[in-house]
């Protein structure tokens, strides 16, 4: 299949008969699967009620049929379709954090949405996201579209329109490029449905901002503890890992140094993911600067592309900092750890 690829100006606003939203908005409504730019990472989109559609996703990013697709809407009313109810902590959610990087489950009407995209459970996620080129197709195409991270699984997300290309040419029928995602990392989920409220996913809302508007919030014990069993069934596989293995690193600079010495005397070339307050202490064959450590938004904005940059960079082992569990920590750590295999070496 040809992949067609077209540029959209960021700052469209979100009228219809925009030719570029439309030719996406057309593919969507026949089935087809399109790359979209959203405010964390580039979705790959279909309509959400169709099976068709629904499988072309799975199909081309190779992800496992249990795990469900988050659906994204451009309208609180488009939740009428699909949603049984609306609970009360949601709504307040909804009005604080939509558009935005909030993922909120809720329990679905059934027979509306593909049982593909939810993977036959009983709930569905939403979210509605804040960029105006994804809620223009939205909005235009007049669909809930599923759209997870335009991605092969088990790859990082994708943050630029060349990110889905390198791994969806050919797979898709179209990449709609935005230019660069703003937030870096995809939404927070959160289980509205549960007794308190609870945190399945970390991502671009912290459980700090969450809890200032609801109070009570809890973090899914899995995403503590490897042995539980998560709630959200994507939350169990293994996931945006580089091809080098990679270790996360908790001590001091001068061991991190002795950690990449070692390596390299054994003819190994050594990648490290440090940030500015660490770059003149790393001396290796490939360094990558994520961002400033005292601003972690500017840590989760790079993390997929110093991810995907020891690909490129050719490296046979791979050293990265760790970052606090706090605010969008929480987001970066959860990434690192999957993307590590949970491979961790301690000073003491
Ligand atoms: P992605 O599409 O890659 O951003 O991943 C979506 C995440 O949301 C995965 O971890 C899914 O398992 C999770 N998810 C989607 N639908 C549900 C649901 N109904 N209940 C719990 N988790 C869900
Ligand atoms: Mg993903």
């Amino acid at each position: 299949m040809d992949t067609i690829r077209w540029s959209v100006d960021k700052n469209v606003d979100e009228i219809k008969g925009y030719p570029q939203i439309e030719k996406a908005a057309d593919l969507l409504r026949n089935n087809e699967v399109v790359a979209i730019p959203t405010e964390t990472v580039y979705g790959l989109g279909g309509n959400a009620k169709s099976d068709e559609a629904v499988k072309k996703i799975f199909q081309a990013k190779g992800r496992p049929s249990d795990n469900p697709l988050i659906i994204h809407i451009a309208e609180k009313e488009q939740l009428e379709e699909f949603v049984v109810e609306v609970p009360e902590l949601a709504e307040k959610l909804m009005n604080q954090f939509w558009p935005g990087s909030l993922t909120i489950i809720f329990q679905q009407k059934e027979g509306i949405l593909s049982t593909s995209a939810t993977a036959g459970l009983s709930t569905v996620a939403v979210r509605m996201p804040d960029h105006p080129v994804a809620l223009a197709v939205i909005k235009s195409s007049g669909l809930p579209i599923a759209a997870p991270s335009a991605n092969r699984s088990g790859r990082p997300s994708p943050t630029t329109a060349q990110h889905v290309f390198e791994d969806l040419n050919g797979l898709i029928a179209g990449i709609v490029d935005g230019g660069s995602t703003g937030v870096g990392v995809e939404s927070t989920v959160i289980d509205c449905t549960a007794a308190i409220p609870t945190i399945l996913r970390p991502g671009g809302v912290t459980k700090e901002q969450i809890a200032k508007v609801i109070g009570d919030v809890r973090m899914d014990p899995a995403l503590q503890n490897e042995k539980v069993k998560p709630k959200s069934p994507g939350m169990k596989y293994q996931h945006y890992a580089p091809d080098a293995p990679l270790f996360l690193v908790k001590g001091s600079k001068s061991f991190l140094q002795k950690l990449i010495d070692e390596k390299r005397q054994h003819g190994l070339r050594v990648g490290v993911l440090t940030t500015i307050e660490g770059e003149s202490h790393v001396h290796a064959d490939f360094v990558f600067t994520c961002g400033e450590r005292k601003q972690l938004e500017t840590v989760a904005v790079k993390l997929y592309e110093a991810l995907r940059s020891f690909n490129t960079a050719g490296v046979d082992i791979i050293f990265s900092e760790m970052f606090p569990n706090e605010g969008v920590g929480d987001a970066i750590m959860n990434r690192l750890m999957k993307a590590a295999g949970h491979q961790i070496i301690s000073e003491e």
